[in-house]
């Protein structure tokens, strides 16, 4: 069985790296495929156990975002993939892999954030009018669609994978959203930009990031209900009174990041 450990920040994961290298022989940094050589994952691979080797981590001062079991990976689908229009630079302007952590919606999966060299305000209207599902807020500009069970975000300095199921189908996402970007980028003299806002993402994903408690403070019958309610702007989410009184604090902010993405407002 291997895992991942992985770290909240590329520093965290620097300094790591050479600590763990001289205890553990089984451990090693984890290294896209070609198609993506610029990124590098801000994690280790553990083969073996991992008994004892983050709390020795964390007594040693590192952070660590937390782990996840892999199961052994098909490593022949990323390679098969053609090599990527090298147009991708030019549109994207590099692709940093931020952070890899564990998703807050579902701690078995993969949660990516990317960092566009270049400004994608000008291509998100365009995007959304291709893509036509999903969510997208003209004023930030932002685009969330589902695929699968994952949630994909486009922002203008952001790209956020959701739920990934492990490495590789996080390697096939990215590969999946630049191709994307480039073909809209291709298409966008023909495309008209969209204007209007639309919310075309599910209730599930903000009952995913409440506490489930179905304790009803807030009012609703349950927190699906509330979710409800949250996405048709029917309440606000200071009712969920668990979250206002910090017990959920990566909830809280798991939330409060979708509802932006989601045009639904700030806390007031
Ligand atoms: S108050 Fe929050 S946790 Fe309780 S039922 Fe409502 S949404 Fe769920």
């Amino acid at each position: 069985m291997a895992y991942l450990i992985v770290f909240p920040d590329h520093d965290s994961f620097s300094r790591v790296r050479t600590f763990a290298d001289e205890r553990r022989p089984a451990v090693e940094p984890v290294f896209p495929p070609e198609f993506c050589s610029d990124l590098v994952a801000p994690c280790l691979r553990v083969t073996g156990g991992i008994t004892g080797m983050v709390e020795e981590l964390l007594a040693n001062g590192f952070s660590v975002s937390g782990t996840i079991e892999q199961s052994p990976l098909p490593e022949t689908r990323a390679h098969d993939s053609p090599p990527l229009d090298p147009l991708w630079r030019d549109v994207l302007g590099g692709l940093r892999l931020a952070a890899v952590r564990p998703s807050l919606t579902d701690h078995r999966r993969l949660r990516l954030e990317l960092v566009p060299g270049n400004d994608l305000s000008q291509l998100i209207p365009v995007m959304a009018r291709f893509i036509r599902g999903g969510a997208f807020v003209p004023e930030i500009p932002s685009l969330a669609f589902e695929e699968d069970f994952r949630l994909l975000v486009v922002m203008p300095r952001e790209i956020v994978i959701s739920r990934a199921d492990h490495l590789l189908d996080a390697w096939i996402m990215i590969r999946t959203m630049v191709d994307l970007i480039c073909s809209v980028w291709e298409r966008r003299d023909s495309l008209l930009p969209e204007t209007k806002q639309r919310r075309g993402i599910s209730a599930i994903e903000i009952y995913r990031r409440l506490p489930c408690t179905e304790c009803r403070r807030c009012g609703a019958t349950g927190c699906m209900e509330f979710a409800r309610a949250l996405i048709t702007s029917r309440a606000k989410l200071e009712q969920c009174l668990p979250l206002m009184e910090g017990q959920y604090p990566s909830c809280l902010t798991s939330v409060q990041w979708l509802m932006r993405v989601l045009g639904l407002g700030k806390l007031g």
